[in-house]
């Protein structure tokens, strides 16, 4: 991918992306090595060799980000490099799995090496957070910036968190607020580029339920990440568990920040419908509530009760205008005005 005056693919991998690789082992006279639990073999040979922990489901998922359709392009090279793998992390976390390993594939208009280093600074500061370990990938140049990124974690034998474990009578709940991410894009949308804006930082830097989520799997029915709006996300959770849900619209938790820049009703709106919060939506039995309240308080999550799953199909409980709002994606904004059409009062 180089001319002369540029350095070629694995010259910006070994610059950008073996920062957890022993600095020994980055030269090619060296068998690759990461000192990491259950990394084999990592990053320099064909493959990587991972040996998932003995007793646990191996979870893996890939996603890709774009320039302009799932991110702002013009977004700080740091923040986009955390969201694309916060979004990803987002996914290990709705199955309560523990985060191992990630590859990463990335598109590259140019090479822009300072552009590279905020990338890799980004993405390695959560990736070390959550303590998962980039084991290999690719970079190409291509026309638009692409990152794809497939994520492995492993959980417990019969305690992954499932989209079919709802029970009729169970308690709905979400860890956070919601809608912050969308008054976040909306503010970006309106030319507020200050990342440290708490609407702005919400949307571009969310923080993914790892360590909440591995806390309650064995204590909950089932559950997802919200990643699509509350509405969307409880809709697929009540279509893949046969049931449907009552929500309480006074319950739903809204960033204070968003109620006063929006007003209440276009706040529950954004709450209902915006995506991209990256909150944990939840279902437990009542007799549960105390002990995952307790588990996610401990690390230093939240639970917030927002309705129950009902024995009848269908969303009640709110009005919603299913008002499509403004995303980068076209087809989202369809999905948007689809979405608030299941909820009635
Ligand atoms: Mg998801």
């Amino acid at each position: 991918m180089s001319d002369a005056a540029t350095p070629g693919e694995f010259e910006l991998i070994r610059r950008y992306f073996m920062q957890d690789v022993e600095p020994a082992c980055r030269s090619d006279q060296v068998s690759p090595h990461q000192a990491r639990a259950g990394v084999v073999l990592g990053q320099g040979d064909d493959c990587a060799l991972l040996a998932p922990s003995a007793g646990c489901r191996l979870a893996v998922s890939v996603d890709t980000s774009l320039a302009d359709v799932h991110f702002p392009g013009d977004a700080s090279a740091e923040a986009i490099g955390h969201r694309a793998l916060a979004v990803n992390l987002s996914d290990l976390a709705a199955m309560g799995a523990r985060p191992r390993w990630f590859v990463l594939a990335l598109t590259l208009p140019e090479v822009d090496e300072q552009w590279l280093e905020g990338f890799a600074r980004g993405l390695y500061g959560l990736a070390q957070a959550h303590d998962i370990a980039l084991v290999g990938g690719d970079i190409t140049c291509g026309r638009e910036l692409s990152i794809t990124i497939t994520v492995h974690g492993d959980v417990p034998d019969d305690e992954a968190i499932t989209r079919h474990g709802a029970r009729p009578g169970d308690l709905l709940a979400v860890t956070g607020v919601l809608g912050s991410a969308h008054g976040g894009l909306r503010a970006w949308f309106d030319g507020q580029r200050d990342e440290r804006h708490p609407l702005v930082k919400a949307y571009l830097r969310p923080a993914p339920r790892v360590s909440e989520a591995m806390s309650i799997r064995h204590l909950v029915s089932g559950g997802l990440d919200i990643s699509d709006g509350l509405l969307a996300d409880l809709g697929h959770l009540c279509a893949r568990s046969g049931v449907g849900a009552c929500l309480d619209a006074n319950a739903i938790p809204l960033d204070q920040a968003l109620v006063e820049s929006l007003g209440a009703q276009e706040a529950l709106e954004a709450a209902l419908n915006g995506g991209d919060d990256y909150e944990l939506l939840l279902a437990l039995a009542p007799d549960r509530e105390a002990a995952v309240r307790q588990a996610l308080e401990a690390v230093g999550g939240a639970l917030h009760v927002i309705g129950r799953v009902t024995a009848e199909p269908g969303i009640t409980g709110v009005v919603s205008t299913g008002r499509g709002w403004q995303h980068f994606h076209a087809q989202d904004q369809q999905a948007q005005s689809h979405r608030g059409t299941g909820a009635t009062s």
